[in-house]
């Protein structure tokens, strides 16, 4: 881990498929990982988008930035 860029993937081992197009994101500038939670249990989901595509589908006065770590 560490550093950012195209080959960030975050807290999981490998790139995740967008989840809004469901295309690669392997080498995307823009990938983020999205981690949902439950409010009563342990279980983590992990996803994986282009921001711009996640930014697309948001409620509007949401919206996703890609930080530089
Ligand atoms: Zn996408």
């Amino acid at each position: 881990m560490g550093g950012d860029g195209p080959e960030w993937t975050g807290l999981v081992s490998q790139r995740l498929r967008c989840c809004v197009c469901g295309g690669s994101t392997d080498g995307s500038e823009d990938y983020v990982l999205v981690e949902l939670t439950a409010r009563f249990s342990d279980a983590r989901q992990w996803l994986g988008a282009h921001a711009d595509h996640l930014n697309s589908v948001l409620a509007e006065g949401f919206s996703v930035e890609v930080h530089q770590m």
